[in-house]
Order: structure tokens, then sequence, then C-alpha cells
């Protein structure tokens, strides 16, 4: 179920906002949302797929720009925009105006409410980019729906804007593997890594894509000494034939290391599809 917005409520997309880190005033940047179809924002009820709250229905709201770039990466249209050379499994690039879309932090939490769902999953895309504008929503959220919990999908990379943080039940920890094409300092900073290890809202999902990717979670997650029922594993994939074979081996591996399984449900239900 999605949701659709007034024109009066758009603005227009700052040029010097694009994929990444810039050094534009973060605390002045508006809410930059990723879009289902060009002018409509990812905002939507649907059904968590993927780790400890999976089946719980929720509202998800999906924010633009990474500062990451996995070359599996399956909402690549959150950052892979034209004259972005990174290097990505489809070579295809977005049109950053059609899939990218600012609205205000109030008129965002009133989508939201409408939703009328009890949780929130906050997703990107790398949501945490965002801190200040999201701590905006977060508050004109609480005010409208207090009883709504939230739910946040990081890469683990960003610490949490404090003002955002006060209102967040649940951090899923994604930090994201040498398969993923990232370089290592920048998919696995120490500092931020060892903040989440110590936050006990905090869990750790492993998008694993190979056998050999479990030895490295793993150890990553002994280096900064993550007990192993915080930890999920989950296949890569966006379709439901390769995502079984992977779950065939990784559910024997989840077995021997103790550790939970996450399975990406959202695509065995709906597919790979945006707004889902
Ligand atoms: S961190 Fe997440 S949103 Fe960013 S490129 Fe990787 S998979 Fe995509």
């Amino acid at each position: 179920m999605a949701v659709n917005t007034s024109d009066a409520h758009r603005r227009a997309v700052p040029e010097h906002i694009g994929s990444g880190f810039e050094s534009a005033n973060i605390a002045a940047m508006p809410l930059i949302l990723a879009t289902t179809t060009p002018g409509e924002p990812e905002i939507f009820a649907s059904l968590q797929g993927e780790g400890p709250s999976a089946g719980r229905p929720v509202g998800f709201v999906r924010l633009s720009r990474c500062n990451l770039a996995c070359s599996w990466c399956d909402t690549a249209y959150t950052w892979h925009f034209t004259g972005d050379n990174r290097p990505h499994r489809h070579a295809a690039t977005f049109d950053r105006a059609a899939n990218q879309l600012v609205l205000g932090e109030a008129e965002v939490a009133r989508l939201i409410a409408a939703l009328g769902r009890r949780r929130l999953v906050v997703t990107g895309g790398e949501p945490l980019l965002q801190g200040p504008a999201l701590a905006r929503m977060a508050e004109a959220l609480a005010s409208i729906a207090p009883e709504t919990s939230v739910e946040v999908e990081t890469n683990g990379t960003i610490a949490p804007h404090a003002g955002f943080d006060a209102h967040v039940a649940q951090y899923n920890v994604s930090p994201k593997l040498a398969h993923s094409g990232n370089p290592t300092a920048l998919a696995l900073p120490d500092a931020p890594l060892a903040g989440w290890a110590a936050e006990p809202r905090a869990i750790f999902k492993f998008v694993i894509a190979a056998p050999e990717d479990i030895a490295e979670a793993l150890a990553l997650a002994a280096r900064h000494a993550i007990a192993s029922q915080r930890i999920w594993l989950m296949a890569e994939g966006t379709d439901a034939a390769a995502l079984s074979a992977r779950e065939a081996w990784l559910a024997e591996a989840c077995i021997a290391h103790d550790v939970n399984l996450s399975k990406r449900q959202h695509i065995e239900w709906f597919g790979d599809t945006r707004g889902t």
C-alpha cells in the first residue's frame, strides 16, 4: 500500500546533494526520499521481510543516498545516479531527478502516520546520512502517532544523530563484507562498528553470497565481541530461486555456528519490486 502526496509539500532536490558524503551543511539538509515512480515517495505499508522482525506488519519509508556502493545493491536507484562510475552488477544508472524527492519532515510524518501501522522501518540507501532531518521527522511522528516504534536499517558506518536515536527501538546493522566491492576502510570502520557492538538495541545482519563470506562475518563479530544471538546471516540475491539455493547451505552454517538465519521473505512474497 503506497501513499500519494500533494504538490504543495514537494521541494526541489538541491543540486549539491548527490549520492554520498558532501560538505554541505548537514543540519540544514532537507529529507530526501527515494521514489516508487517519479514524484511519489517510497512510503508504504507491508510486512518486514528480513531479520528479527520478519513477518511483522510495518510501514516503510525509504530514504535516498548512500555512502557505499555495493556491487549487488538491490536499491541502486537510491544512489547509483547518472555519472556515477562506481561498478554495479547492473550497469544501468538512474536519473537523480526521477528517483529522489524532497518532502517536508512534517509531511513525511503525516504520510507515515496515515499508513496506520504501529511499527516503522526506516531504510534506504543509508538513512543515517540524513540524521538531523530524520530527527525532525521522528519528532513530528512522535507528536501525531506516539505509539509508533521505529526500526532502522543501516550499513553500520555512521553513528546515529542523537535527536533521532532517542526515537529508535531497534537497529538492524548490516556491515558490508569484502564481496560487496567497497574499500574496507569505508565499509568496515572500526569505531562505528565498536559503537554498534556496544549498543543493546542493535542486531547484526550479514549478507552472505558465498560460503567463504561466513568466516569473514564471524571474525568481524568476534573482533567486536558480538554475541551469536545478535547475529543473523542472510543470503544475497534478488530472486527466490537463487535465495533458496544459498539458504540450503547457509542454514547448515547457522546450525553449526549457533547464529540466526534471515530469509528475504519480501522477495518470495512480492518479487524484487519497489514499494513492497
Ligand atoms: S549499503 Fe545498502 S543501500 Fe548502500 S550500496 Fe550497500 S546495499 Fe545498497
